[in-house]
C-alpha cells in the first residue's frame, strides 16, 4: 500500500508523544490522520522509565491505561539518600485526594509505546514506516492553507496540520524556523559530573541489599554525584529468570565522554565511585558486595535544557505546525519528567485541534493554538526549572562550603519527617500541579 497523498493531520514521529497525539485525535473524532516514522518498528530503545500521575490521568482519558497498569510497577515511595544516610522519602500514596492514580508507574518506554501501538491497532490506525520527513513547503497549487510535506522516499503528502513529534532533533521544528534554546540563556552551563549520565538495564551477581527496600525508586546524591536504582517490572523484564534493575549514574567529568553503550565493567566502576554502598563491589564499604554481571540495554545522556520559542507556527499560505514532546522541550531526565510532560502536550492538543477544525474560519481561530502553545510552553519552562533546581541541589557540594551543606542536609532530613513535605515533593513530581 502506498502512502496517502493527502491528510488533514500529519503526525511526524511515532515515539510516545506522536502515538499519544494519534490516540487523542481519534478520541476527539478526528479520523483523517496519518502518522509516520523514519525508522522501522522496534528500533527505539528503553529510555524513559517513569510515568507520573498527571500523565496516567491523561492516558486514562484516551482509554490507553489498563495495559500499561497491568505491565508496570506502581511505585509509592521514592527515597532520597545522601550516600551515608536517608534524607527523605517522597510518598505518592499521599496524593490520593487529588488523583485516581496515587503512584508513579515504572515501565520501560518500549512497553509504553507497545501499549499505545496495541490500542491504535485496535482502532485500525497504522504507523507508516520507514517514512522520513525532509521538508515542509506551503502548497502552491491548493485553494486552502496546506503544506507539501516531502519525504526522503520521494513521496509528498499534502497536510493541513503538521504535528512535530519527531524528537529533540526535529526536522519539523527546523523547517518551521523555530528556535530551540535554554529558556534561561544557560546553553553552556557546566553541570559537573551530572553533565553526562550513563544508564543501564542490568542484572547483578546477587540482588543488592538496599537499606530501604520499601522504596520503589532510590536516588542517591553525594559529593556532586548521583545514582538512581529501580527494579524492572517483572512483566516487562528482558530476562524472566532473574531480577533486572534500571540504574542511572553520573559520570565523573575527568572520565571524559561515556561510551555509547556502557559495558558491565564501566557501569560498575561508576557505581563503585558515585553510588551508594549497597551497589558497591568493594567488601570494604558493602557488607554484601555485588557487581553488574549482565547488561541488557545501556546508553548515555548529555544534560541539556532547551525549549522551543514557539510551539505553534503558520507560514503564509501554509498549514499549521504544532510541536509536542522532545521536539518542543528537552531537559535532564532527573525526576523522570520529559516523556510524561510530552504525552500531556499530545493529549491536550486533541480537543484544541478539534475546536480549530470545527471553527468556521481557520485563520481567525489560530488564537486557539496560540493559547494552547503558550500554556504548554509555560509548563515546559517550569519543568526545566524543577530539573535545574534538582541539579543545583545535587551539584551543591562543588559550590557550597561543606559545614553549610551539612547543615542544609540536616534541615532537609528533619523536614523530610513531616507528612506535608513528603506530599509536597510527591505533588511537584507528579505533574498534577502542571496539568
Ligand atoms: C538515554 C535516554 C534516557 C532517558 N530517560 C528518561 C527518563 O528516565 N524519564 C523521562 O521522562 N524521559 C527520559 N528520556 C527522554 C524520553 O525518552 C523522551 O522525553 C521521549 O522519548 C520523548 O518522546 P517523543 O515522542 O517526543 O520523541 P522520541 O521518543 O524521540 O520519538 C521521536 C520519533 O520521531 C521519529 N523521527 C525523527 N525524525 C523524523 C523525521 N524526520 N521523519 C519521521 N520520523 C522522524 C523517530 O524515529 C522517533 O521514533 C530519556 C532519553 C534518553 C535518550
Amino acid at each position: 500500500m502506498s502512502l496517502p497523498q493527502r491528510t488533514t493531520v500529519l503526525i511526524v514521529g511515532s515515539g510516545p508523544c506522536g502515538l499519544a497525539a494519534a490516540l487523542s485525535l481519534n478520541h476527539q473524532g478526528i479520523h483523517d490522520i496519518l502518522i509516520v516514522d523514519a525508522v522501522l518498528a522496534g528500533e527505539n530503545s528503553s529510555r524513559a522509565m517513569v510515568i507520573q500521575a498527571a500523565t496516567l490521568e491523561a492516558l486514562n482519558t484516551v482509554g490507553c491505561l489498563d495495559k500499561l497498569l497491568s505491565v508496570g510497577n506502581k511505585v509509592e515511595k521514592l527515597g532520597l539518600h545522601d550516600g551515608s544516610s536517608y534524607l527523605l522519602s517522597s510518598d505518592f500514596s499521599l496524593l490520593s485526594p487529588y488523583t485516581k492514580f496515587p503512584f508513579a508507574l515504572c515501565i520501560p518506554q518500549t512497553e509504553t509505546e507497545a501499549g499505545m501501538l496495541e490500542k491504535l491497532d485496535q482502532l485500525s490506525i497504522k504507523v507508516w514506516r520507514p517514512y522520513k520527513v525532509v521538508s515542509l513547503k506551503p502548497a502552491q497549487d491548493a485553494e486552502e492553507q496546506l503544506f507539501d510535506v516531502q519525504f526522503e522516499s520521494g513521496d509528498t503528502v499534502k497536510a493541513k496540520y503538521v504535528i512535530g513529534a519527531d524528537g529533540a532533533h526535529s526536522v519539523v521544528r527546523s523547517e518551521a524556523k523555530i528556535a530551540f534554546s535554554d529558556p534561561n540563556g544557560d546553553d553552556d552551563h557546566d553541570y559537573g559530573n551530572l553533565s553526562q549520565l550513563a544508564l543501564g538495564d542490568v542484572a547483578f551477581t546477587s540482588p543488592p541489599q538496599l537499606d530501604t527496600p520499601g522504596d520503589g525508586v532510590s536516588l542517591t546524591f553525594s559529593d556532586g554525584d548521583f545514582t538512581l536504582f529501580t527494579p524492572f517490572p517483572a512483566d516487562a523484564s528482558p530476562d524472566k529468570t532473574r531480577n533486572v534493575y534500571r540504574i542511572v549514574s553520573s559520570v565523573p567529568a575527568k572520565d571524559g565522554t561515556a561510551p555509547h553503550a556502557p559495558s558491565a565493567e564501566y557501569l560498575q566502576s561508576l557505581l563503585d565511585r558515585c553510588g551508594p554502598p549497597s551497589l558497591s563491589s568493594d567488601p570494604a564499604v558493602n557488607p554484601h558486595p555485588t557487581r553488574v554481571e549482565k547488561v541488557y540495554w545501556s546508553s548515555r545522556y548529555r544534560t541539556r535544557s532547551a525549549v522551543a520559542v514557539r510551539y505553534f507556527a503558520r507560514e503564509p499560505n501554509g498549514g499549521a505546525v504544532l510541536l509536542i514532546g522532545d521536539a518542543a522541550h528537552i531537559h535532564s531526565p532527573l525526576g523522570g519528567q520529559g516523556m510524561s510532560l510530552g504525552i500531556r502536550d499530545a493529549i491536550s492538543l486533541g480537543p484544541v485541534l478539534k475546536a480549530h477544525i470545527d471553527s468556521a474560519n481557520g485563520v481567525a481561530s489560530d488564537a486557539l493554538f496560540e493559547e494552547w502553545a503558550a500554556s504548554r510552553r509555560k509548563r515546559a519552562v517550569s519543568v526545566v526549572a524543577l530539573t535545574k533546581e534538582t541539579l543545583g541541589i545535587i551539584t551543591a557540594p562543588r559550590r557550597v562550603w561543606s559545614p553549610l551543606l551539612k547543615l542544609g542536609f540536616a534541615v532537609l532530613r528533619m523536614l523530610g519527617t513531616f507528612k506535608f513535605v513528603k506530599r509536597m515533593v510527591a505533588y511537584r513530581l507528579s505533574g498534577l500541579a502542571e496539568i
